[in-house]
């Protein structure tokens, strides 16, 4: 690099540091060329089935080695390259003179589109097709498929983005950091990282002039990824490592002032629980129940219910286990709890609301509670999804009672109800904070939809003072107020959360050593300083800024 010296700025995720060098993800295939082949078409037809056959077999055999979450996204991907609509267009394409190749690109290119107009969820499916048309594109020209290059050695992988294929499968022996050209602070590429606990920076816009073979260190506390860093920075690195190493996982988390914070994990499945426990969760703050049933036709009984519970209770004796009923509807449908068609199902019958019109399904699940909770030790909160007002506090809080569960609670994650904190918190015995749909909701811009994926900020002062009122709430009535939506996971965000009021902070679990480390180096006095400056910014960047440097200046 001849004494050059190059940063590039993006969003870090998380506080960690890494160096190491750069190694390029491949560009992606160019679009195959629409020519007339020279084949029949049952030629072409019979190379396109081969192709679409290997690439199910590839991603079921890449679900199978990676399971967990990344399982079940591969196997819904391999689904997709045996569509019978998709195959049906793809034959129709052909027999009008097309390749394989030019056919298999313009089917899931259609599909694609039709998926990103319907938003939500399925927006979000659009992209994994295009993974899969790419998939099978490479079979048809017999090129290596682009992915993640594979190299003995760690390396810093750097991309424009990464599929969710890409993330779910990254070998965390040899991936030191990534840095990304796009994708937000909320991107899915972010949300993975973090809960796997890789050191990133996402929308890194001049990721493009990393180069392979570069050194660089990635400094997610700053964003900035520095090119060539003297022996005294890769120095200061090593220290930053093995100091953050050093950090006892399983210290209860609390400010420099000893003020406690509960760290919590976010769980969506009984077995996540004892790698949470020994990541240092200290109970759970967010269980997030429709993950247990996403795929059931019917209605789970009570019976099979209480077994789930039973099993996620016995791994947190003595703590504090904070289940949420089901959260069905928008991008959670849940086949037993029928939607009409809604032209917005972000803003339609989901949650509580859901739950009220088919009161049963909702009966069962606190039923299953109390009777797994009686025979166990875990101490049980309970909490209702996308609760508004009064109304539904109340019309939740006496049936939970009814089942004689104790703590009962709900999530704060429509405007209305942070509005409104006051009059719901003095009715429930604690309150629940999800930022993921708070920002959503009060920034009037779809969690999953990537074109409005910057607005997706819980840094924005317009979120922070929604939080604030929920805090101020909680501190006035002496009730506890707990933050379970990704915001936790910023370990600088989760300082300045708690300066707003939150007592206790939920997260992927991969998250809490950060977390853990930034609040010890934060007084309470300080925390509510920060979120003092953060509530008067003027953007999510500004906040972001003033809070950083703040931060770095004490
Ligand atoms: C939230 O909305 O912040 C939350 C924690 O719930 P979910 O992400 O499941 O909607
Ligand atoms: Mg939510």
């Amino acid at each position: 690099m001849g004494g050059l010296i190059m940063q590039v700025t993006g969003i870090g995720v998380g506080r960690g540091v890494a160096v190491g060098p750069v190694l390029r993800m491949p560009e992606p295939l160019p679009d195959p060329e629409d020519i007339t082949s020279e084949f029949e078409p049952l030629v072409e037809l019979e190379r396109a089935s081969d192709a679409l056959g290997a690439t199910t077999d590839d991603l079921n055999l890449l679900g199978a080695r990676a399971g967990g979450d990344a399982k079940d996204v591969l196997e819904a991907q391999a689904l997709m390259a045996q569509d019978p609509a998709v195959l049906e267009d793809i034959e129709e394409r052909i027999s009008s003179g097309k390749t394989a190749e030019r056919a298999v690109f313009e089917a899931f290119r259609a599909y694609q589109y039709v998926l990103e107009s319907m938003g939500g969820y399925m927006a979000g499916r659009g992209a994994d097709l295009k993974d899969v048309s790419q998939r099978v594109v490479a079979h048809l020209q017999r090129v290596a498929l682009p992915g993640v290059p594979v190299s003995d050695s760690p390396f810093v992988l750097v991309a424009k983005d990464l599929a969710p294929a890409d993330t779910a499968l990254l070998d965390l022996d040899k991936v030191l950091a990534l840095v990304t050209r796009d994708g937000g602070p909320t991107s899915h590429t972010a949300i993975l990282a973090r809960s796997k606990g890789i050191v990133a920076v996402v929308g890194a816009l001049g990721a493009d002039e990393l180069a392979d073979g570069m050194t660089v260190v990635v400094d997610a506390s700053t964003g900035n990824v520095v090119v060539d860093p003297s022996p005294d920075v890769i120095a200061a690195v090593a220290a930053r490592r093995a100091a953050h190493a050093a950090v006892a996982p399983l210290t209860p988390g609390a400010l420099a002032d000893g003020t406690p914070v509960s760290l919590l994990a976010n769980l969506g499945s009984p077995a996540e629980a004892s790698a949470a426990a020994e990541l240092g969760a200290e109970g759970v703050g967010l269980f997030r129940t429709e993950f247990l049933f996403l795929g059931a036709a019917e209605a789970p009984g009570v019976d099979e219910q209480r077994e789930q519970y039973r099993v996620l209770f016995d791994a947190f004796p003595g703590k504090k286990v904070t289940v949420r009923v089901l959260d069905a509807g928008a991008d959670k449908p849940l086949a037993f709890l029928p939607e009409a068609h809604e032209e917005n199902p972000a803003l339609g019958r989901r949650g509580i609301r859901a739950l009220r019109d088919t009161e049963q399904v909702l009966r069962d699940q606190l039923q299953a509670l109390a009777e797994a909770s009686a025979d166990s030790e875990a101490d049980l909160w309970v909490m209702a999804p996308m609760v508004a007002d009064v109304a539904e506090t109340e019309y939740f809080v006496s049936l939970a009672r009814e089942y004689g569960l104790k703590t009962v609670g709900i999530t704060a994650e429509v405007p209305a109800a942070a509005i409104l904190a006051d009059q719901i918190a003095e009715r429930t015995d604690f309150v629940s904070i999800g930022t993921n749909d708070l920002t959503q909701y009060t920034m009037a811009a779809d969690r999953l939809l990537g074109t409005v994926a910057s607005y997706q900020d819980p840094w924005h002062p317009a979120v922070l003072r929604m939080i604030k009122s929920i805090g101020d709430a909680g501190t006035g009535l002496g009730k506890p107020v707990g933050i379970c939506g990704e915001a936790a996971a910023d370990p600088l965000l989760a300082v300045v959360l708690v300066g707003l009021g939150a007592t206790d902070l939920s997260m992927t679990a991969a998250a809490l050593a950060d977390v853990r480390a930034e609040l010890l180096r934060h007084t309470l006095a300080d925390a509510q300083h920060l979120a003092a400056l953060a509530i008067d910014a003027t953007s999510a960047a500004d906040a972001r800024r003033v809070v950083s440097e703040a931060d770095s200046s004490h």
